[in-house]
């Protein structure tokens, strides 16, 4: 039997799955990677207070971790000084947001989101029973904000916002979202996805916390997977008011994290040397990449995150077939753009060589 061919289904399927696309994320080239740009990663490299808590806790793999994984709650509310009733933390933040949605949404219910953005959230809304309203990014990739409030009506649940945006890079200012709070309902939950924050070093960068409390129906979404570097263990953790924690906790499983992943994230919630490191990598190769596209005039969308998006349309195939010539895996969205991972080793001379056969060929 071939799981790649969809065969009929003999057991019904609820039918707001039809709408969800299948996964795929085959990569273009049959080139062996040496570069991998395509998934947002951080680099190679495990600091030595998360090796020794994984080897550790390697050694009890048949108990339990702590139930409700309160003892990852407590250290992440320690390191944000939240009340432990502020956070949930599950596998991933992406599982929070289904949860979250779960929790949250009607029947039927428009959940209202940027377009483009994280390809998951559509799929996420479907599986809650929701209906996605998609609003389009501004032509500079920026969430269009006064029509993502005009796009709130009656029948909408949920608002979600994506700071930095996945794949635009582009983010909101403080300013920005807190106008934008001001206007959305409060029965309206706000999911503001912050899983690239640590990117982003404008002086006016979202202060979101300072936000939680002017406004209960905000939640934050972070992660462990981008600059903690621990997108293989899956953890994330959910931020906001203790009525929408304790109704994502009712659904979320007894064990939400494995064990090996909750030593992980708070040994790297700890380590800020080792984050600091993924982020500066990050920062240097970014204004370097930039400078490099202006050279070459490529167009860029502003980024404040460790990718970069390339307005290149129908021509980001052409790009992303090159890149991939030269070891280097990106991330094509089709007529649209190209999606350019920032962080890893060898990525800027590999690059550069692309972008050097891309000239000559256009
Ligand atoms: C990578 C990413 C996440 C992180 O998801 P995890 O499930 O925590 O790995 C969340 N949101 C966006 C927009 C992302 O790109």
């Amino acid at each position: 039997m071939s799981w790649s061919s969809p065969s009929p289904n003999a057991v019904p399927v609820r039918p707001a799955l039809d709408a969800v696309p299948v996964y795929s994320s085959a990569l273009a080239s049959s080139t062996p990677v040496t570069v991998r740009a395509s998934s947002n990663e951080a680099p190679d490299g495990v600091s030595a207070a998360v090796r020794d808590a994984v080897s550790a806790r390697l050694e009890r793999p048949n108990r339990y971790p702590v139930l409700g994984g309160r003892d990852l709650i407590a250290a992440v509310a320690q390191w944000l000084g939240a009340d432990p009733a502020e956070i949930a933390v599950a596998d991933g933040s992406l599982s929070l947001l289904n949860y979250l949605l779960l929790a949250h949404c009607a029947p039927g219910a428009g959940v209202v989101l940027p377009w483009r953005s994280y390809e998951a959230y559509p799929i996420c809304v479907l599986t809650a029973g929701g209906v996605p309203v998609r609003v389009p990014n501004r032509t500079d990739g920026a969430h269009d904000l006064d029509a993502l409030a005009s796009a709130i009506g009656e029948g909408t649940s949920a608002v979600l916002l994506c700071s930095p945006n996945n794949p635009t890079g582009v983010a909101l200012t403080h300013d920005e979202i807190a106008a934008f709070l001001r206007h959305v309902p409060g029965h309206v939950l706000v999911v503001l996805d912050e899983a690239y924050r640590d990117f982003d070093d404008r002086a006016d960068r979202p202060r979101s916390r300072e936000l939680l409390s002017a406004h209960p129906n905000l939640v934050l979404l972070r992660t462990f997977s981008k600059a903690y570097g621990l997108a293989g263990m899956r953890v994330g953790y959910a931020v906001g008011h203790p009525g929408i924690i304790t109704a994502v906790r009712k659904i979320l499983p007894p064990f939400p994290v494995g064990a090996l992943s909750v030593v992980a994230a708070i040994a790297a919630l700890g380590d800020d040397a080792h984050r600091e490191g993924i982020v500066g990598g990050v920062r240097t190769q970014r204004d370097e990449v930039v400078r490099m596209l202006a050279d070459h005039r490529i167009p860029a969308f502003a980024t404040a995150s460790n990718f970069i998006w390339l307005p290149l349309g129908e021509r980001s195939g052409v790009l992303e077939a090159i890149c991939a010539e030269f070891g280097m895996s990106t991330r094509v969205f089709d007529g649209e753009g190209i999606r350019i991972s920032l962080g890893e080793p060898g990525l800027v001379e590999a690059l550069k060589a692309a972008l050097e056969r891309f000239a000559s060929e256009s």
